[in-house]
């Protein structure tokens, strides 16, 4: 599909970004089209008690896509026939079947002679998804060529000994104090990559309508601040380039010395709750609060700053399955303040989406996203409650492209169309 990218079984060991047989008796199977929302529960369940690693579920567009081996495809079906749910229930196609391939083709390949250029053409950088070692310097050289509107916060430092850094735009040098600020991340967790570049696009993207005088820009900038974290995660980012494609959290130690990482975002302290999802599962929220060293860091910039700087909205980027997801996700039980206007503003971005780029964006609230209601520990402790409850008066997720066949495996070309939207 990618025309730079030969098949990786052509290629050496040496020339490949990471070894690519770890994928290869993997597949990702897409169910869809529910008779009703039982079966989808069925499924769900089954997928959890087999240890299969569920991609996505997407409620509004109405599927799930799950990553499996060819016995645990098996052994679905089969549970899913003890449960009494037919396969009449749903559908089921082979969404990606040659995984490997489809990693290789989202890593830059052959690349190396317009990469110099990154300093002297901005735009080249978002030709390709970018390591953080390249977004951080980067940052350097905006900070260098916009002096005057970007600063780089230093945010605190992970497990791994990595620096987590935002970027503060404003344009109030002098006088800052009680100016609202807007506060966009990506990268929470490390395999979304298209949350990373679109954090980063929008931020440039902006610089430059302000750079041209456009006056949209002018008008945002002259009454509000914005920061922007677009690695939220960077050593499960780092793992993502240099050893697992498809790894999700940060690279923690646990109390298991054989499964490292936490899930960050259901590390936050607002109805934080310990799960069933042990440290070797991909939702594994830790043993407490804040154990996560970048949600600990986050909060803590945040007390530090909010003063000088309160968050007025918040904006969480995801992939995928392209959807607008409004508080709470903890329960459904409880309902937001002020809900009509979240809901509102939630269908406004969802418009604004579809009259720029044509994609409709489902919009729901987050715990029917994270099917709170069936599995309670699933939405808990989410940076989307902690910053709607602590910081923020409006606060959303954006789960972005695409809710076709890539999944997390979003291929480079489509960095600045979703950056747009
Ligand atoms: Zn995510």
């Amino acid at each position: 599909e990618n025309s730079n990218h030969p098949h990786y079984s052509t290629l050496k060991e040496d020339e490949l970004p990471i070894n690519l047989q770890q994928y290869e008796d993997q597949y990702v199977l897409r169910i869809s089209d529910w008779s009703c929302n039982s079966v989808r529960d069925q499924v769900m369940l089954s997928a959890k008690e087999l240890d299969i690693s569920i991609w996505e579920v997407a409620n509004t567009h109405k599927f799930m896509d799950l990553q499996v081996s060819e016995s645990e495809g098996i052994a679905l079906l089969s549970m899913l026939k003890d449960k009494k749910v037919s396969d009449e229930d749903f559908k089921m196609e082979m969404m990606i079947d040659d995984l490997p391939q489809r990693i290789f083709e989202t890593y830059p390949f052959n690349t190396a002679s317009e990469d110099g250029d990154i300093k002297s053409n901005a735009e080249i950088f978002f030709r390709q998804y970018r390591d953080i070692n390249v977004i951080y310097n980067w940052f350097d050289l905006l900070v260098e060529t916009y002096p005057h509107l970007l600063t780089v916060e230093w945010i605190g430092q992970t497990y791994e000994g990595r620096d987590i850094k935002a970027l503060r735009l404003t344009a109030h040098q002098e006088n800052s104090k009680g100016i609202k600020t807007i506060a966009i991340t990506g990268g929470i967790h490390a395999r979304e990559w298209v949350s990373v570049s679109t954090a980063c696009y929008v931020l440039y993207q902006f610089l430059l309508d302000y750079e041209a005088g456009d006056p949209k820009a002018i008008f945002y900038l002259k009454n509000m601040d914005f920061l922007f974290l677009p690695v939220m995660n960077p050593d499960g980012y780092s793992e993502t380039w240099g050893t697992n494609r498809l790894w999700r959290k940060n690279k923690q130690e646990t109390y298991n010395p054989r499964c490292q990482g936490i899930d960050i975002d259901h590390n936050f302290n607002f109805h934080f709750t310990r799960s069933m999802d042990s440290p070797c599962g991909e939702n594994y929220p830790g043993e407490g609060a804040f154990e996560s060293l970048e949600s600990y860091a986050w909060d803590k910039y945040l007390n530090e700053t909010k003063h000088d700087h309160p968050i007025h909205g918040y904006l969480d980027l995801h992939s995928y399955a392209e959807e607008v997801l409004y508080p709470y996700a903890f329960t459904c039980g409880e309902l937001p303040r002020d809900e009509e206007n979240l809901l509102e503003l939630a269908y406004g971005l969802s418009q604004s989406i579809r009259l720029t780029s044509g994609k409709n964006y489902g919009v729901l609230s987050a715990c029917e996203d994270k099917n709170s209601d069936l599995m309670p520990s699933m939405g808990a402790g989410s940076a989307l409650d902690y910053m709607y409850h602590n910081k923020a008066y409006w606060a959303f997720v954006l789960k972005l492209r695409d809710s076709g066949s890539h999944g997390f495996l979003l291929p480079s070309k489509f960095i600045v169309p979703v950056g747009n939207e």
